[in-house]
């Protein structure tokens, strides 16, 4: 009987499924191979989510795989590995597309190790913060949850957002804490899932916002003006057509122009379904609320997806700068991204900045915001006022 591996390699070659296997190894993901496609449907069990296919193969060719995958409807991510010309690709990705299957990108074969492991990698987040998520995840009884809502036991801590030309302290990201009476202090995985799954997502969320506007004014120091406040909003929340109109009133109502406030959107959970959110997020830069497609890089936005989407930044993912200067693929990324965001329009911030090293980088690059430890860890709102009292003391300098 299989083991539950969450990648499958298709490939008559072996030595690619043991290539595969050895990279997806190191990286602590299970993973399987076969030479033979006709294993597929026994193969293919809910845990596999990503799949590597060879295009060309013997006996049932990648082709075939595809529309075995449609019937088998397979919720998989797709990866085409092939040594014939780019055109077939781009025609079965195509065909894929149109079986409902999901392409998250191609190796054209002879490839290179880090190539494949820039790959795997970008699978990575999704799956570990999955998996982080299940480590730490509690399944908190829906009463617990509500009246840590309305007791207010949940927190706000907040981290800095730096311009990386000027140093200037351009905005503050809310991150939301548990302050639990008998657990202690408790982080966003343990509970955001939970609350989505039991639609208690919005009650959350506009408490939170509602915190977070109310505590702007204390970061107003030493005549500098309180910096944008950056808020992470479920995508779920989104659903509601009149988010934008409450939204923006909560900010009137609390004196804070919609210009200086950035509405975090994760990419993965955008992408999934981008249709749906679109006109609520159009509304909100109607009223002129600043977007952000957070964590990007690790939920293959497609480019027509990207385009349409009204956001004025793009957050690169964290795993990408923290592996940047040991993985060219990571560095391309981060490379990359900057320049699509600016080509958008877009400012581009990166997010888990950690050393002197990776801020010069990401200022050589032209990368606008960094964001990280470097500069400060997420505090609470009077450890956040002090920071920035002594900040800007120091001079500003980045
Ligand atoms: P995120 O929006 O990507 O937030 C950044 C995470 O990276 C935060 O984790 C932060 O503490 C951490 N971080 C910041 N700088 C560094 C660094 O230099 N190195 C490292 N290793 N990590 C760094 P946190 O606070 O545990 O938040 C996890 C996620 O929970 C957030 O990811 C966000 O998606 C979600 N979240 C947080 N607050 C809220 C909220 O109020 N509402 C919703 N819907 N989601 C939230
Ligand atoms: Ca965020
Ligand atoms: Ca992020």
């Amino acid at each position: 009987m299989a083991t539950a591996s969450n990648i499958l390699v298709i490939d008559d070659d072996a030595d690619i499924g043991d290539l595969v296997i050895a990279a997806a190894q190191s990286m602590g993901i299970p993973c399987r191979a076969t030479t033979d496609a006709g294993e597929l449907p026994c193969l293919l069990d809910s845990d596999v989510s990503l799949i590597l296919l060879d295009l060309m193969m013997p006996g049932m060719d990648g082709v075939e795989v595809l529309r075995l995958l449609g019937k088998l409807e397979c919720r998989a991510s797709i990866v085409l590995i092939s040594g014939i010309n780019r055109r077939v690709i781009d025609t079965t990705e195509k065909l894929a597309g149109a079986l409902g299957l999901k392409i998250a990108g191609h190796l054209q074969k002879p490839f290179r190790l880090a190539d494949l492991e820039g790959l795997l990698r970008g699978h990575i987040p999704q799956k570990c913060a999955a998996d982080a998520k299940q480590a730490t995840r509690i399944d908190f009884p829906a009463k617990e949850l509500c009246d840590g809502i309305w007791n207010d036991e949940f927190v706000l801590y907040y981290q800095p957002q730096i311009d990386i030309q000027s140093g200037e302290v351009e905005g503050l990201e809310a991150l939301a804490r548990w302050q639990h009476p008998e657990r202690g202090l408790l982080f966003p995985d343990s509970f955001i899932g939970r609350l989505e799954a039991l639609q208690l997502i919005d009650d959350f969320g506009w408490r939170v916002s509602e915190r977070g506007l109310s505590e702007m004014r204390q970061f107003a120091v030493n005549g500098h003006p309180a910096p944008r406040l950056a808020l992470n909003v479920s995508v779920q929340s989104l659903r509601d057509l009149k988010f934008p109109d409450i939204f923006v009133s909560l900010a009137e109502k609390h004196r804070v122009p919609a210009s200086s406030i950035m509405v975090e959107i994760t990419e993965s959970r955008l992408m999934h379904d981008p249709s749906y959110a679109l006109d609520v997020l159009a509304r909100l830069r109607m009223k002129n609320v600043q977007l952000s497609i957070d964590d990007f890089g690790t939920g293959y936005a497609m480019m027509q997806h990207l385009v349409s989407i009204p956001a004025t930044e793009l957050k690169i993912d964290r795993i990408f700068v923290q592996n940047m200067h040991s993985n060219a693929s990571d560095r391309v990324m981060v490379e990359k991204t900057i320049e699509l965001g600016h080509d958008l329009g877009m400012t581009v911030t990166a997010e888990g900045v950690e050393t002197v090293e990776q801020l010069e980088f990401l200022r050589q690059k032209g990368c606008d915001r960094a964001q990280g430890y470097l500069f400060s860890r997420p505090l609470p709102p009077s450890q956040m006022t002090q920071w920035l009292a002594s900040y800007y003391a120091r001079g500003v300098e980045a």
